[in-house]
């Protein structure tokens, strides 16, 4: 993993692999210091391979013991063993043959948590993408898919449940007082998809009747002591497959699911076949210990990795550029799995309101996380051209706009076409590994028999290009003629480093779905005629650079409502006025558009904050960020977790972003103003909504109606704090020391160490001397205090320095090192903030560079900062570049930030 000079993978270099690997046999005497691994490939040419064609397989961080071909043991010059690599020439009689290897690994010293380590007691794996070879030697790509047979032998007082992938057919004691389990998976799958966990767990489980009738064992492991903490887990295991079903018509292809618990773990999850491995954070809850967001937070990943089940591991990538063939499609389903089960019993009104929730939730973290990625040097399509480490790819563009691309075809095909387009895609590649393109070709096929002489094939550029396109929005009403007029026109600029190509890349138009709706100045729906229909929201396709469409029968003038639930990943380019702007946000009925047009408004609002306070001009008014916040904190037909979603001023790093130059401590001082002047001046109405939100004292439940309450308190006692309102810190403490559940004392605890640190040492304290044995509640403890404006890097080093901080756990390391990086950019943005950002890539790179590249990511856009930030973040970037034995995933980031 390390080296200096990283070479450069290309997509359009892809090769078959030149055998077929059928079956897979895999021993693996475990122990923690060294584990020796047996393996038995039977391998044979793939049709057209010329005999002589050489045998290559990938190694990292292993010591060889022996090869053996068919049986016989090779001599040192019977096969090649360069760094990362083994290879050899097979027999030229183009008859299978068979590999035996047998290797060393050690695990105990394996801090990057990729292949086979250690986690407290016990012993994981984690193989995508390139860790596998990190186990045995083996063609560690996509494409090769195997029948593994796997047996496991260990100690059974260290390690008492061994599993692996598929199911059980065998375990027994041994002579020399260990013992054995023999796991068979019947699916053919890739090596990233293996998977192996040896220790002591408690387990809970449950059988489930699929709907073919068979029944299904479904089992959430997890450590000792925490089994009462993972039934939300199960539940929403259940909920994912039968909503699979239903929804999809995807029923789960094995007799054994089961979900375990690791403390250490780089990701969220991974979906290796029938043995998912899941950071605990995503597996344990219970009302003491976790949030409202937690809860949605494990159903949503849940969800994600049972849906791989069909979406990448029943059909596969081909390779790594193809990783939104997996990601987004699976993301777009999670992200359906969650608005149906919040929206699950309610009447329609409400469930479109808890639908629209989660949509504004996506959409945010796609603008927070995405928009940025895709203005920075790290900007590239859904599906990739090149990479130096795939590690570094597994990015919001491929995840989050990849879901956008396929939310984007699901507008475009309809429910009923994109399922049919899903089905036809399972229809034609069932145990496959294929390609983006693929995809999109069993979506076509049902979209032109649909829409005859129509195709995708300028949607299909929306896998090609990077970049955020811009759509500029014109509109004219002609009141004699009663028509309005509307003209879309758009563009993309070159995305990062493509500024830097000359001739810069060409970036043809993409095929666009715009969703608009019109209001009268009253705030009503004007229904647009539309296919001979009358329609409230219509979506317009814009395929070119421009386009014109004239509605017509539109009585008065109209104001616009635009990008109707986020129907496409662009930023748009409006003439909407303040007036328009702040009539859409008080009466929209498209609940998107309406949190939009307040969205925009505050941030209009926060830039001119910005603007004022360099020119040293007067402030700007806030009177109708003001009344628009009045009105929506009034409205009693708006369930209060839209309400808290209306009402949260943008986040602090959009606010950020969207400065040219950024300049973050000027946007800090804005925010921080902003939220004081909201809390202060609103005071009575939030003090209102909090007495009105108390607790029933019922028994908690994470339902969308009961966290929402809980959601627009928490934002009321925060906005209370922030403007300082006589009593608030008192309510603050009382709601800390009567807290019935994690959402209501963290809430507390976290608004007193944002506005009133002060009087925040007596819940810390507490907080710390109840939960010390708890880690992931200890990591909500480290996270508060580091995110916190009072937080300095003198005051991050301390958390630190504590015996209960460790760079080793990424949890842990992400609780703090990012927190404060990410978060606290008021302390970050300062000499000893930059010198502690590269202080921390590097220390973490040591150890772990799959999780320290995503740290060096916090510096990606440098480059449009204000001069002085920019110049201590270019220096902090040129320190990291300039360390000796950086890992190739970190050098790849701060080479192309610096390039
Ligand atoms: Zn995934």
């Amino acid at each position: 993993m390390r080296t200096d000079t990283a070479p450069t993978i290309f997509r359009q270099d892809y090769v078959p692999y030149p055998y077929r690997l059928p079956r897979v046999r895999l021993e693996f005497d475990l122990a923690a210091e060294s584990t020796r691994v047996r393996s038995e490939l039977r391998f044979e040419p793939a049709p057209g391979t010329a005999p002589g064609t050489p045998l290559v397989l990938q190694g990292e961080d292993l010591e060889l013991v022996e090869v053996r071909l068919d049986g016989r043991p090779l001599a040192a010059d019977e096969y090649q063993l360069a760094d990362d690599t083994l290879s050899l020439v097979p027999p030229g009689h183009g008859k299978p043959f068979t590999i035996g290897i047998v290797s060393l690994c050690r695990p105990a010293e394996n801090t990057t948590l990729m292949g086979l380590y250690v986690s407290g007691d016990k012993l994981f794996t984690q193989c995508e993408a390139q860790g596998f070879r990190r186990i045995t030697w083996f063609p560690d790509r996509p494409d090769v898919m195997a029948r593994f047979e796997v047996l496991l032998r260990a100690d059974p007082a260290a390690y008492p449940l061994l599993l692996s992938n598929g199911n059980l057919i065998e375990q027994a004691g041994l002579p020399d007082g260990r013992h054995q389990a023999l796991w068979r998976d019947p699916h053919p799958k890739p090596c990233y998809l293996f998977a192996l966990v040896a220790g002591d767990f408690d387990c809970i489980e449950r059988t489930e009747t699929t709907r073919s009738g068979r029944e299904v064992l479904l089992q959430v492991y997890s450590d000792k002591g925490y089994r009462e903490q993972t039934r939300w887990a199960l539940d929403c295991l259940a909920n994912a497959l039968h909503w699979d079903e239903r929804r999809f018509g995807l029923e789960l292809d094995l007799d054994r699911f089961m979900v375990v618990a690791a403390r250490d773990f780089n990701m969220g999850a991974m979906e290796n076949k029938g043995l998912n491995i899941f950071n605990a954070a995503y597996v344990l809850a219970d009302p003491a210990t976790a949030t409202d967001a937690a809860y949605r937070g494990i159903e949503a990943v849940i969800g994600h990795e049972y849906f791989h089940n069909w979406t990448g591991n029943r059909v596969t990538c081909r390779d790594w550029f193809q990783l939104s063939l997996k990601e987004g499609l699976t993301v777009f389903r999670d992200q359906e799995f969650s608005a149906d089960m919040l929206a699950a019993g309610l009447p329609p009104a409400e469930a479109a309101s808890a639908r629209a929730v989660k949509r504004i939730d996506d959409v945010h973290t796609l603008r927070l996380a995405q928009f940025p990625e895709d203005a920075g040097p790290m900007a590239h399509p859904i599906r990739p051209d090149s990479y130096q480490e795939i590690g570094n790819f597994y990015t919001a563009t491929v995840y989050e706009k990849g879901a956008e691309v396929i939310r984007m075809q699901h507008t475009l095909l309809g429910e009923d076409g994109f399922r049919a387009g899903m089905d036809e895609y399972f229809r034609r590649h069932d145990g496959q590994a294929v390609t983006c393109d693929d995809f999109v070709d069993a979506m076509e096929s049902i979209y032109a028999q649909r829409h005859p002489g129509q195709d995708f094939s300028v949607f299909r550029r929306w896998y090609e290009q990077a970049g955020t396109p811009r759509v500029r929005v014109r509109s004219h009403y002609d009141p004699a003629a009663r028509a309005c007029r509307i003209t879309l026109e758009q563009r993309c600029a070159p995305a990062g480093l493509e500024a830097r190509q000359s001739p810069p890349p060409e970036k043809p138009p993409l095929h666009i779905p715009l969703a608009i709706g019109l209001i009268d100045a009253d705030g009503r729906s004007m229904p647009i005629q539309w296919e001979g229909e009358a329609r409230d929201t219509v979506v317009l396709e814009l395929r070119e650079a421009s386009g014109t469409w004239t509605l017509t029968d539109i009585p008065r003038a109209p104001v616009l409502s635009l990008l109707r639930g986020f129907s496409a990943p662009v930023i748009l380019e409006t003439d909407r006025t303040a007036d328009d702007l702040a009539l859409l946000a008080r009466r929209d009925p498209d609940p998107f558009a309406r949190w939009d047009a307040v969205q925009e408004t505050a941030h209009r609002h926060l830039q001119a904050c910005i603007e004022a306070g360099r020119s040293g001009g007067p402030q700007p008014a806030l009177d109708t960020l003001l009344e628009i916040w009045r009105a929506a904190l009034k409205d009693e037909r708006l369930s209060p977790a839209y309400q808290a979603r209306l009402l949260a001023l943008p986040a602090l790093r959009e606010v950020i972003d969207r400065g040219e130059p950024m300049d973050p401590q000027a946007a800090v001082a804005a925010w921080t103003r902003t939220r004081q002047a909201l809390g202060a001046r609103l005071a009575d109405a939030w003090r209102a909504a909090y007495d009105a939100l108390a607790d029933d004292g019922g028994p908690y439940s994470p339902d969308p109606v009961s966290s929402g309450r809980r959601a627009l308190r928490n934002l009321a006692l925060d906005n209370l704090l922030a403007g300082q309102a006589p009593g608030a810190v008192e309510l603050a403490l009382a709601q800390y020391r009567q807290a019935r559940n994690m959402t209501e004392s963290l809430g507390a605890l976290t608004a007193l160490l944002q506005h009133a640190p002060q009087d925040a040492a007596g819940p810390l304290a507490d907080f710390h001397a109840r939960w010390r044995d708890d880690p992931l509640v200890l990591d909500r403890w480290f996270g508060a205090q580091a995110g916190a404006p009072g937080c300095t890097v003198a005051g991050v080093r301390a958390l630190m320095a504590l015996p209960d901080f460790s760079l080793r756990n990424p949890n842990r390391a992400r609780a703090v090192v990012f927190r404060f990086c990410l978060d606290n950019p008021g302390n970050l943005h300062t000499p000893e903030g930059y010198d502690f950002w590269a202080e921390q890539v590097l220390a973490l790179d040591a150890l772990n560079p799959e999780v320290a590249a995503r740290l060096s990511r916090a510096f990606d856009n440098w480059a449009r900062h204000e001069p002085v930030a920019r110049a201590g973040m270019q220096a902090a970037l040129r320190r990291v570049l300039d360390a000796p034995g950086l890992s190739r995933n970190v050098r790849e980031i701060v080479s192309k930030a610096l390039a």
